[in-house]
């Protein structure tokens, strides 16, 4: 555009009134064609009075024909009166000045700059504000002032104040999206009750809306305090045209600063190396990578500037995942969700990666790609699933001690549960060889003992491999169980025990039990635990009848609930939950092991386990487990 300015500048200069009529011309299709409409106008109003200056009439016709309305506002906006003679040519080339800076500029300060400068220059103004709107906020983002003939920007960033400007007249600028003038602000008009109006005994006001394709993007407002009626409409033919483009160039420029703050978000990102970034291509190329990546893979810039490929670096089991869908994922939404992979080092080692990607927009074969080392991670995760396995290891060698230490005490009653039916096995073995000798033999008793030797014997198994079974060593299994046969078993293993101690057993077991899946073993120590502990308390307190009673239930959630009551001593309501500490025990030759065990059995089988106080009392434990399914 600076040369259509020389060109103008210098046939004035040479009264070359016919170069001057045909630079006007170009400019103004010039900006006709840039969508500036209003500021071409200018330039062919400028060209007419040219070529009537020149006395060509054909082209002046020419010129109306085509823009039929160039000669009446050619009478209308030429100024007269008492400013500047040659306002005509100082309006355009400040016209020019500015349109220049704002199709140049896109920094927000110095385009504010320029248009306050000007605004201030061509209206006369003595103070000038600009408005923006921010969403639904009005910011003033800038602030001119004229001292000594000078004018003086300050860039601001304050809201909207009745003490900085009248706020009513600006409110009805931005409704109305039209320009208001006023001669004499606090003698005659409508906005002479303003409180700034009053306070500053405001004279000429002028408030133009600031509008980008009939969007209203902020105000101009400027003042004059000394004299009335400054603002004439002959001058604020130029303040429009300013203003319009300075609404179309600060919505690019905070457009732009938008933009400039966003990059700069991400830049702040990628140069904190925080994470590995990269800018790749579907050919497998690495266009761009940060020093967290690259430090990575162990590559330097050179090797990167060199064409580091990504997918050689990718284990050939991944670059197959990647061939399959990986790009399917990519070209079908654009991003790729994040995941677990492997890159090679350069070293020829594996890193273990998360990746996330997402394809540019209009470049879909190239896109951004976010890289997160996993080596620590998996380090970390390693040593916890290791710590994880060592306590398992060491919890179930515990549990097992705990279960043997259990039987250890019982084993004289198991002695006697045992002893029992080998006696009844004997004495069917000894009855059985009598009807032998009968003569005729018996053979129908000698059969029926012989059932009886079968049965009893088969008892005394039954009894040492349940015995077997919860001392032998084995790994935790995950079984469908039926929790009521578990409960019997043990139940008849305790028996002798609690006959020993005088103590009368009862069982009620609920036959709608769902099945549970867990460790038979396991869920057997917790009841095996219970039951003992009941038969202790009730034997080490005095008097009163040693009942205990083994429910099963089925609870409303259809877990599986099994209650083991007493009336021993019970339990005092401050020490309930420290039963289930590690090495809590109120007993001489106790461990106190074994409710905290039970209770870790009974989580891991996803149940709980809990203790209250019995009614009259004792003590009653619950526990729940969850159906298998
Ligand atoms: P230990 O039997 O080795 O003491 P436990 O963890 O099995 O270890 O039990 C911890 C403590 O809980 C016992 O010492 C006892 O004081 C108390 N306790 C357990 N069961 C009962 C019960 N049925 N009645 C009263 N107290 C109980």
């Amino acid at each position: 555009m600076d040369l259509y300015e020389k060109a103008i500048r210098s046939a004035q200069d040479n009264s070359f009134v016919h170069i001057e009529a045909l630079a006007y011309e170009m400019a103004a299709k010039f900006y006709l064609a840039r969508g500036f409409p209003q500021i071409a106008q200018l330039y062919l109003q400028g060209a007419r009075s040219c070529y009537l200056r020149w006395g060509a009439d054909g082209k002046v016709r020419q010129l109306d024909a085509v823009h039929p309305h160039l000669r009446t506002e050619a009478a209308s906006a030429l100024p007269t009166g008492t400013i500047a003679a040659s306002v005509e040519h100082l309006d355009l080339a400040s016209v020019i000045k500015v349109s220049q800076a704002f199709a140049g500029e896109r920094i927000m300060e110095k385009l504010l700059e320029s248009l306050m400068r000007t605004a201030m220059e061509q209206a006369g103004a003595q103070r000038g504000l600009l408005v923006v709107l921010r969403g639904a906020e009005q910011r003033i983002t800038a602030e001119a002032t004229i001292s000594a003939d000078l004018v003086t920007i300050h860039m601001r960033d304050v809201s909207v104040d009745v003490a900085l400007l009248p706020v009513s007249l600006l409110r009805a600028v931005l409704r109305t999206c039209e320009c208001i003038i006023l001669d004499d602000a606090v003698g005659q008009s409508p906005f002479a009750a303003d409180p700034y109006v009053q306070q500053r005994s405001a004279r000429s006001i002028l408030c133009l809306p600031l509008l980008n394709q009939a969007k209203i993007v902020g105000a101009l407002y400027l003042e004059n305090n000394l004299v009335s009626g400054v603002f004439s409409p002959a001058r604020t033919a130029v303040l429009k045209v300013l203003a319009s483009q300075a609404a179309i160039s600060l919505d690019n420029a905070y457009l732009y600063q938008e933009l400039e703050e966003r990059e700069a978000r991400i830049r702040r990102l990628v140069d904190s190396n925080v994470i590995g970034i990269v800018i790749w291509d579907l050919d497998g190329r690495l266009l761009e990578a940060n020093d967290a990546f690259l430090r990575m893979v162990q590559y330097d810039r050179e090797e990167l500037n060199a064409g580091l490929r990504w997918f050689d670096m990718t284990p050939p089991e991944w670059q197959e995942v990647h061939a399959r869908s990986e790009i399917e994922e990519l070209v079908a939404t654009g991003t790729m969700q994040a995941r677990e992979k492997e890159y090679f080092r350069k070293d020829g080692t594996r890193v273990p990666v998360l990746i996330g990607a997402a394809a540019f927009e209009g470049r879909p074969d190239q896109g951004v790609a976010y890289i997160l080392d996993l080596t620590n991670l998996k380090r970390a995760e390693e040593a916890a699933r290791e710590s994880e396995r060592r306590y398992r290891q060491v919890q179930a060698e515990l549990a097992h001690a705990n279960r043997v230490a259990t039987i250890g005490q019982i084993t004289g009653s198991i002695a006697h549960e045992v002893n029992q039916p080998i006696t009844a096995a004997v004495i069917g073995a000894q009855a059985a060889s009598r009807w032998l000798e009968h003569d005729p033999p018996d053979l129908e008793e000698v059969r029926r003992a012989l059932a009886r030797v079968v049965r009893n014997g088969t008892r005394a198994g039954d009894v040492v491999g349940r015995i077997r079974d919860l001392i032998k060593k084995v790994p935790p299994r995950r079984d469908l169980l039926e929790v009521n046969g578990l409960v019997r078993e043990v139940v008849e293993l305790t028996g002798s025990e609690a006959n020993k101690n005088g103590v009368f057993v009862e069982m009620l077991l609920a036959d709608d039990l769902p099945t549970i899946r867990g460790d038979g073993v396991q869920l057997q120590q917790v009841a095996l635990n219970l039951i003992i502990n009941a038969i202790e308390a009730m034997s080490a307190a005095n008097g009163g009848p040693r009942r205990l009673l083994i429910r099963t239930e089925k609870t409303e959630a259809n877990h599986v609930l099994v209650v083991v009551q007493d009336s021993g001593p019970g339990l005092a309501s401050t020490t309930v939950e420290r039963l289930f500490e590690s090495f809590y025990t109120t007993k001489t030759v106790g461990l106190g092991m074994g409710l905290s065990i039970c209770r870790s059995i009974i989580e891991a089988h996803g149940g709980q386990l809990w203790a209250s106080a019995n009614q009259p009392r004792g003590a009653v434990f619950r526990f729940t487990l969850p159906p298998a399914d």
